[in-house]
């Protein structure tokens, strides 16, 4: 088993009517990626998705990080002009907080964090990224 550092929470800053299926057509075709961008994928209605066991490595976070990383993303994330907003329905909130306690309890060295969290994404995106647009670090700061 590889080892686990960072669990990371994700927007898909899709439309939130954007169904999995939809989402991981848009990484093998237009990005070219072999793996998944995240583990888990959370629909509107808190529905878990599990696109790819915690061993193997998905695209999540870039920078290199992806090796020490597993990665859950809700649907949604941005408002209908595109602009980075935290939509995430009540279900949501719930299926994020459980695929993340589960997995701090599996691993519980692992640090959580939100993509816009590593040191790398400030710096090479020179302004904070939004995802997940919201503070991952504060919310789940009693599991942490
Ligand atoms: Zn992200």
């Amino acid at each position: 088993m590889r080892e686990i550092k960072w669990i990371v929470a994700h927007c898909t800053a899709s439309s939130p009517n954007a169904t999995p299926e939809k989402i991981q057509n848009y990484w093998k075709e237009h990005l070219g990626w072999k793996n998944p961008g995240y583990h888990v994928l959370i629909g509107r209605n808190g529905e878990i998705h599990r696109l790819l066991p915690d061993d193997k490595i998905s695209n999540g976070v870039g920078g290199g990080y992806n090796t020490n990383s597993l990665n859950v993303s809700y649907i949604g994330g941005i408002d209908a002009n595109g602009k980075a907003v935290d939509n995430r329905t009540d279900a949501q909130k719930t299926s994020l907080e459980l695929v993340i306690t589960e997995w701090k309890k599996l691993y519980p060295n692992a640090e959580i964090l939100g993509h816009r969290d590593f040191w790398y994404v400030y710096k090479y995106k020179g302004a904070r990224k939004a995802c997940p647009c919201y503070s991952a670090i504060e919310e789940y700061a009693h599991i942490n």
